[in-house]
Order: C-alpha cells, then sequence, then structure tokens
C-alpha cells in the first residue's frame, strides 16, 4: 500500500470520493488522534468510511464488532475490492481460513479485522487478542450494547471489558438509533476508563423525499405508485404475513419482480431471499419488520408502508434503508382509518403493563399528527427527533400544499350523529348517515329519519373519510377500541362544540390516481439524465452485474449507483478521466477501468 500521508489524499485514491460527507472528517481526524468517541449518524451518512479510513492509515490492527454476519462478509469484500487486506471471523469461518487470518495478522499485513461479538465471549479468543498491536476497537451498531436501546443484544455485555482489557487502544461506537438515554448508557460503558468525545451528525435524509396517502384500494394503489421505480429496487412493508403473500403475488401480476419476506419462512428460504435481494437489481421484496437490520443495500430507490408502522421511530428506521447512496429516494406511506384501530388494538391486547401501553399510545399518537400534518412533513419528523428544520420543499405537503378549509359545521354534524345514534357506530355507518345513503342498516336502524340524514350528501366518500381521520388525529372525535371501533367525542369535542376552538381541515379529494408531482418525478430517478446516458446507464450497469457474478458478490460492491450515474455523465474514455469518477479509487481503476472504458468507447460515436 502506498504511503498516505493525509486522510483527504486516502479518501481521493482509496476511496475514489471526492469530499468527505458532513460529520466524517471530525471523526476520522479524532481516530487518527486516538480518541475515544460515540458517533451517531444517521443511516446512510457514511458511517464505515469513518472507521475504515483511520484504519488504513493507523499502524497496527483495528477491531471492528459487528453484529451481523452478512453484513460482516460484505464490508470485508468491498475493502477487498479497495485494496484494502480485511477478514472477517464468525462462526461461519472454518478452521483452515481461521489460520490464514491469523498468519496474517502474524505478519503484519492486515488492517481490519471484524469479529461476530459473541466471540469476544471466548477466553482463547481474547487470549489471542492480547497478544494483537490493536490500534482501535471499533464496535458497529453500538446501541446493541445498552438495555436502554430497542435492541439490546446480550452478547454485546461482552464488550463491556474491551476498554479495561486493552488500554493503549482506542475504543469507537458507532450507530445510527440512540435517543438521549441510550446515548448516556453507551458513553458510561465505553468511556469508563478514559473519557471519549460525542459526535452526533443531524437525523435529516435530504434524498428522501416523504409522501404519505389515504389508503383506498392497497394493491392496486401500489401498482401505480411505484410504476416509475419499475426496474428499481424496493422494500414494501405489510403488517402480516398473509398480506406480505397476497402483495407479492399482485405485483407479480402487474409485472414486478416480487418476492414475499417473513419470519413465518424457514431460515434457508430467508438466507436465499436475502442473498438475492442482494443481487438482483430489481426485485421488490414485500415484507413484514421481520426484514429489518442488516439490509445494507446503498441503491434501494423506495420503501412503501402499504400498512401504518407502529410510531415514528420505526418509521424513520424502515424509510432510513432507502437512498443510503444519497441519490434521491422516495418513502411512501400508506393508511386509512382501519389501520389506526388495528393499530390501538394491537396495543392494547398485548401483554405490555399499563404504563407501557399508554407510552405506546402517545407514541402512535405522535405518527398520527405526522401522517395529518398539513405541514412539512420533515419538518414535522425532525421535530419529533429534536431537531428544529425548515420546510423541505420536497414532500408531498410542500410540493402540494393541502388548501384547509374551516370545517366546524362538519364537525359538529357528526358530533351530532355520534351522539344521537348512541356512540355505538363506526366511520363507515356514520359516513352513510352524513352522506344519506339508504343502506339496509340506515334504514333498519332508523337513522334515515335523523335530522343530519344527507347533510353532507354533496361530499365524496373519500373526503369524509379524510375528514374523520383529520378529526380523530386532532382528538375531536376518539374509537372505542372495546366496542369495535365505534366512534365518540374526543377530548376536544366540547370546544368544537361550544364554538371556541376553530377547526380547519383538508377537505379537497385525494387524487383517484396516484398522481406524482412533475418535481417529485423527475427527482426520482438517479441525477438527470437524457436518453442517451440512459442507455449507457444501463449498459453499465448489465456490465457490472456481469463483473458481479465472475467475482459472486452483490452488484453494488462493484460500483454503487450513485458511481454508474457519475461514469455515465462523465463518460470517461481513458483512465485519468475513470479515476475522476465518484466512487473509483485506485485499486477499483486499476481493476475495471478497462472493461468499463470500453462498454464506454462503444456509446461515443
Ligand atoms: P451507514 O453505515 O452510515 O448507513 P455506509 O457506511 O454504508 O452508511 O455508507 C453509505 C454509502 O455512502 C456507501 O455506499 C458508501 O460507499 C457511501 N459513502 C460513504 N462516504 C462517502 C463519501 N464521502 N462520498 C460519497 N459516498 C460515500
Ligand atoms: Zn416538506
Amino acid at each position: 500500500m502506498p504511503d498516505h500521508p493525509d486522510p483527504e489524499t486516502a479518501l481521493h485514491e482509496i476511496f475514489g470520493f471526492r469530499q468527505f460527507r458532513p460529520g466524517q472528517r471530525a471523526i476520522v481526524e479524532s481516530l487518527l488522534r486516538g480518541e475515544n468517541l460515540l458517533a451517531v449518524m444517521p443511516t446512510g451518512g457514511g458511517k464505515s468510511l469513518c472507521y475504515q479510513l483511520p484504519a488504513v492509515l493507523k499502524d497496527g490492527l483495528s477491531l471492528v464488532v459487528s453484529p451481523l454476519i452478512a453484513l460482516m462478509d460484505n464490508q470485508v469484500a468491498q475493502l477487498r475490492l479497495l485494496g484494502i487486506e480485511a477478514a472477517a471471523v464468525h462462526s461461519g469461518t472454518d478452521r483452515g481460513e481461521r489460520g490464514r487470518i491469523w498468519q496474517s495478522i502474524k505478519d503484519g499485513v492486515l488492517k481490519l479485522l471484524y469479529l461476530s461479538p459473541e466471540l469476544l465471549g471466548s477466553e482463547r479468543l481474547q487470549a489471542a487478542l492480547d497478544r494483537l498491536p490493536l490500534s482501535q476497537i471499533i464496535v458497529d451498531e453500538v446501541h446493541c450494547l445498552s438495555q436502554w436501546g430497542h435492541d439490546f443484544r446480550p452478547d454485546y455485555r461482552n464488550l463491556g471489558q474491551l476498554p479495561a482489557r486493552y488500554p493503549d487502544a482506542c475504543i469507537a461506537g458507532f450507530t445510527a438509533t440512540a435517543d438521549v438515554a441510550t446515548r448516556a448508557d453507551i458513553e458510561s460503558q465505553l468511556f469508563a476508563h478514559r473519557p471519549g468525545r460525542v459526535f452526533v451528525q443531524g437525523f435529516d435524509r435530504p434524498n428522501i423525499s416523504l409522501k404519505v396517502l389515504a389508503k383506498e384500494r392497497a394493491d392496486h394503489q401500489l401498482v401505480e405508485l411505484i410504476e416509475p421505480f419499475r426496474g428499481q429496487q424496493g422494500i414494501v412493508y405489510r403488517l402480516s404475513r398473509k398480506d406480505t403473500e397476497s402483495t407479492a403475488a399482485a405485483l407479480r401480476d402487474a409485472g414486478f419482480p416480487a418476492v414475499a419476506y417473513h419470519a413465518g419462512l424457514d431460515s434457508g428460504t430467508r438466507r436465499q431471499l436475502l442473498d438475492r435481494f442482494l443481487s438482483e437489481p430489481d426485485l421488490v421484496v414485500v415484507a413484514t419488520i421481520a426484514f429489518g437490520m442488516g439490509i445494507d443495500k446503498p441503491d434501494i430507490r423506495f420503501v412503501v408502508h402499504v400498512d401504518l408502522p407502529s410510531n415514528l421511530e420505526a418509521y424513520y428506521q424502515e424509510i432510513g434503508r432507502a437512498g443510503r447512496d444519497g441519490l434521491p429516494a422516495e418513502a411512501i406511506l400508506l393508511y386509512g382509518f382501519d389501520d389506526i384501530r388495528r393499530r390501538r388494538w394491537l396495543i392494547d391486547s398485548g401483554n405490555a403493563d399499563e404504563a407501557v401501553k399508554r407510552v405506546e399510545h402517545r407514541r402512535l399518537d405522535a405518527l398520527l399528527s405526522f401522517t395529518e400534518t398539513s405541514g412539512c412533513r420533515k419538518q414535522t419528523l425532525l421535530g419529533y427527533f429534536g431537531e428544529a428544520a425548515g420546510p423541505c420543499g420536497n414532500c408531498d405537503r410542500c410540493l402540494n400544499p393541502p388548501a384547509l378549509v374551516e370545517a366546524g359545521d362538519l364537525a359538529r354534524t357528526l358530533l351530532g350523529v355520534i351522539d344521537a345514534t348512541g356512540r355505538r357506530f363506526g366511520q363507515a355507518h356514520l359516513i352513510d348517515i352524513l352522506r344519506g345513503e339508504a343502506t339496509e342498516k340506515v334504514a333498519t336502524l332508523g337513522h334515515d329519519g335523523l335530522a343530519a340524514f344527507g347533510a353532507a350528501a354533496d361530499m365524496d366518500k373519500r373526503v369524509l373519510r379524510g375528514a374523520v381521520r383529520q378529526l380523530y388525529a386532532s382528538g375531536v372525535v376518539e374509537v372505542d377500541i372495546a366496542g369495535h371501533g365505534a366512534l365518540r367525542p374526543g377530548r376536544k369535542a366540547a370546544e368544537v362544540l361550544s364554538g371556541e376552538a376553530a377547526i380547519a381541515l383538508d377537505l379537497s379529494a385525494p387524487p383517484t390516481k396516484a398522481r406524482r408531482g412533475r418535481k417529485a418525478a423527475g427527482s426520482t430517478s438517479a441525477a438527470p439524465v437524457e436518453p442517451a446516458a440512459m442507455e449507457l446507464l444501463a449498459a453499465l450497469k448489465a456490465l457490472r452485474l456481469e463483473i458481479a457474478r465472475e467475482i459472486d458478490k452483490p452488484a453494488y460492491i462493484v460500483f454503487s449507483d450513485a458511481t454508474l450515474a457519475d461514469m455515465a455523465q462523465k463518460r470517461p474514455l481513458d483512465t485519468e478521466a475513470f479515476l475522476a469518477v465518484d466512487g473509483v479509487g485506485q485499486t477499483k481503476c486499476g481493476l475495471y477501468a478497462e472493461r468499463f472504458i470500453a462498454r464506454i468507447g462503444e456509446f461515443a460515436d
């Protein structure tokens, strides 16, 4: 490896990146000074580079503890393609391979050693580690260390002893999800013997645009929504296993390569699906949240929630799997009133004690304020995580601001009907009454005789459903879960009835077709590319897949989408120009320049 005097040069020459992403430089420099640190960065923020680059520049070996085998193996493959000596030891590493790895450590060649946390509990391994020239210990997904975190892993307890055992190595934890309590807990464990610094990078992922739509006919809507993403990769989340199957089938009927993924599948099948997801660039996975951690793929272009997630933390983490390469990606959430009822029911019917249930209901409330907000989605989301931000200019609310109208009369009429019918009916029946629909149920119960029967006859059913949802989110009505979802007056009802509180609602009809704003459509494809460049890009992707098959690794390990898009734009025809492409370092240039340049040459005339 050539001598790399400074981080900037190493960034260009080894990783091929033009510049550091926000926060990366400070962390790299801190590690180069040998400081302990905890770094909280958003998913896709580029955490791995923060420790990989110092690992290359520093003398000695860097230990990286990471919870997932698939993740470790991919990182190692990626590093090797960059010309960096790295290896992973975990339950799947055979004896021969382990022998070779220890030899390369003894020879002082290996720069990064990835280890699974349970191995750290082994005395033999610890004894072996004692003799190594460790320069830094990196703990990835460090929130797993804390009981306060949402993902505590008992194996991570073994890490607590590391700082005392290796006082000369600096220790650094990385995570994308640590609230204040979790963070304090992690600090007290990591920095028990030597103080450390904390770096918190903002939560914003500006390249992910947010959209929330009323759910009408889920599968049908989904197909329309992801039509612009044909040929690209995405994740669709559903709540139940059965629904993942039926939605995947609906997507296949519409010509999308789609598979269902859930915890009910045996581990071999799940493993196989994960492999397909990593290697097939257009596969759509319809999954329950069992499809979660460990999906570390940079070029996921869309994440759709067809059912309401449990809270904003979960939502944020799930959409965070999109667009890790920094290119535009879209997060779409579909939901209806039934989703809310289902979520409330899931909380109430669980085994948790009352205090926990109350917290869960409040977290669901926060999610509903997000789905019903008339302001910028991004601003609402970041605000929930304590981060102040201006309007994003890129969400459905910013692109098509809702026109709010005074709706006090409508709210009072609805409350009147709820009371007049004994607080015993759900939204569907109440809406039938308001619209003056003489259904059998209405007739049987004599509800067509109510004064308010037909009071909103001119209003679209979907508009009324939207109104009920908004009234629910603002506390004017609530749902009686035990009473099969009957509506009753909420905490704000009295103020609205007395006219004390004004109530403004968005009463515009939701688009029948999943309409896409021009701006949003344009921003979804990788960089603005003209048709000729699109063709070249397709050719480059085909070549990438060819190479990926040859080396038996996921395609993005060869080059990311961002790199190919930049390449299609710059059309390098010699190695110097090839090196100027973002994401092309010296090793990959040596490996692949010739083949890619030849392919680009075919397009030059
Ligand atoms: P995280 O672990 O924070 O979710 P990764 O480390 O996987 O994110 O990085 C996400 C993507 O960003 C990867 O494809 C990585 O190669 C890319 N990346 C990291 N740093 C930079 C940079 N400085 N410039 C361009 N791309 C980068
Ligand atoms: Zn916005």
